[in-house]
């Protein structure tokens, strides 16, 4: 959290719930001392979990509140559903791999966080819960699902990388009265979201 704070982390919320979720029960024992550094890591399937700044950074820009319905796309392992839990919202989060999806699921509620585990394709939103508060994607798009963007409430906010398979630029997008804003802000390496609306294979 002190590195956080040197890189910019303002939120008190956010610092906070990233202060309890205990970071370390996500990792291998042979990684077990890098769990607090300011690292992504592997978590199987050729995927890694977010870098603690890049999650600080996307919870940051969506100004979660308590009670706040959030769609997660990416569950991977499980980590950043655990800091929105943490921070009072009611978390959907959504998984195409599904060894990653079985894994986390099975993980998650043994520590002690309870999210609505989703399968299948992201980037097409999950319609049958929407609309969200807030929509966080934890994987690189191509472009903006229009799913996404559909599935958000009015006054809603979506966060999401959009760029090439190496590199993205974070867009912050808001919805008032079918009326979208972008900002945009620096960029970040994530791995590729697949599915209808993302990368190929
Ligand atoms: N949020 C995760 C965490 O806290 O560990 C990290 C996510 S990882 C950077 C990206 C995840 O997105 C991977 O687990 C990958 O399988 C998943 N993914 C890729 N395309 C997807 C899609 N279309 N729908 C849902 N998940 C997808």
């Amino acid at each position: 959290v002190k590195k956080l704070r040197l890189k910019g982390i303002k939120d008190e919320t956010v610092l906070s719930a990233i202060n309890k979720v205990p970071r370390h029960v996500f990792f291998d024992k042979a990684l077990i001392y890098h769990a607090y550094e300011d690292k992504a890591f592997p978590i199987g399937e050729g995927q890694t979990n977010s870098q603690p700044f890049t999650v600080a950074f996307q919870t940051e820009k969506l100004q979660i509140k308590p009670g706040d319905k959030v769609l997660e796309i990416g569950t991977g392992s499980g980590y950043q559903a655990c800091v929105l839990l943490e921070m009072g919202a009611t978390v959907y989060t959504i998984e195409y791999n599904r060894n990653l999806f079985e894994r986390t699921r099975d993980f998650l509620p043994q520590i002690g966080y309870k999210p609505f585990f989703l399968f299948g394709d992201g980037s097409k939103g999950y319609p049958s819960k929407a609309p969200y508060d807030k929509i966080i994607v934890t994987a690189g798009a191509p472009v903006v699902p229009v799913a996404l963007q559909e599935q958000l409430k009015d006054g809603g906010t979506l966060i999401i990388p959009v760029g090439t398979r190496d590199k993205q630029k974070m867009l912050r997008i808001t919805k008032h009265a079918d009326t979208l804003t972008t900002e945009e802000f620096d960029h970040f390496a994530f791995v590729p979201l697949l599915g209808e609306q993302g990368w190929k294979g």
